[in-house]
């Protein structure tokens, strides 16, 4: 299956809620989903109601979108996250918090997980010493995680450290800005997931 290479905007515009697919530009006047709230095409005035497959399905397609996931990864996590004890919503959206290029993007190095990706696959990025340069690698507690480069891309990096120091999300990660490091300090939790997300839906939906 192929990656969706269409405008990011659009994603936003057709879940119906605002996912941070563009950096900087999500948080200014700029964003689409701000301009126009409504579904891209023409019939932007009708009112569609979803069946209830429907909302389980508009779910899974929002969640994957988030995390820039194509379904067979996103079904394999799922059945990841269904084998192990817990809630297996909460499960599942815990095993993408943790993927590697996630986290540069939730502790502010990257503007978008595009970016986030490309730093990790450019071979930018070590944990615990070690490169790593699969963006889907999924990171433990106590790993750390370590951002290198030529004095071009560290400028980079800190221009980005600049522009989301209001949205970079932490808690479970200790990030620092001066030695372009992050620490796992815990797992994610359910509550460190900065998205109104309805979990429950895609589990109705994959146990069907
Ligand atoms: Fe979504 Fe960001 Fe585009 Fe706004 S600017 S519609 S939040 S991708």
């Amino acid at each position: 299956m192929a990656r969706y290479t269409g405008a990011s905007c659009r994603i936003c515009r057709r879940e119906g809620a605002k996912l941070f697919l563009k950096g900087q530009r999500c948080v200014s006047s700029k964003c689409a989903f701000t301009r126009r709230s409504y579904a891209p095409g023409s019939h932007r005035n009708m009112r569609i109601k979803l069946s209830n497959y429907g909302l389980q399905l508009r779910e899974k397609q929002k969640v994957k979108r988030i995390y820039g996931v194509l379904e067979r990864q996103f079904r394999r996590y799922f059945h990841k996250a269904d084998k192990v004890k817990g809630i297996t919503g909460e499960v599942l959206l815990q095993l993408l918090e943790r993927r590697l290029d996630n986290i540069i993007l939730r502790a502010g190095f990257a503007v978008s997980l595009h970016q986030a990706r490309q730093f990790v696959s450019y071979g930018h990025v070590t944990v615990n010493g070690g490169k790593v340069d699969i963006p889907s690698f999924s990171v433990n507690k106590a790993d750390k995680i370590q951002i290198k480069g030529k004095e071009k891309f560290i400028k980079l990096i800190k221009e980005n450290l600049e522009n989301t120091k209001d949205i970079a999300v932490q808690g479970w990660i200790s990030v620092d800005n001066a030695k372009f490091s992050i620490e796992i300090l815990d797992l994610p939790s359910r509550t460190h997931v900065p998205f109104a997300v309805q979990e429950q839906l895609i589990v109705e939906l994959y146990s069907k």
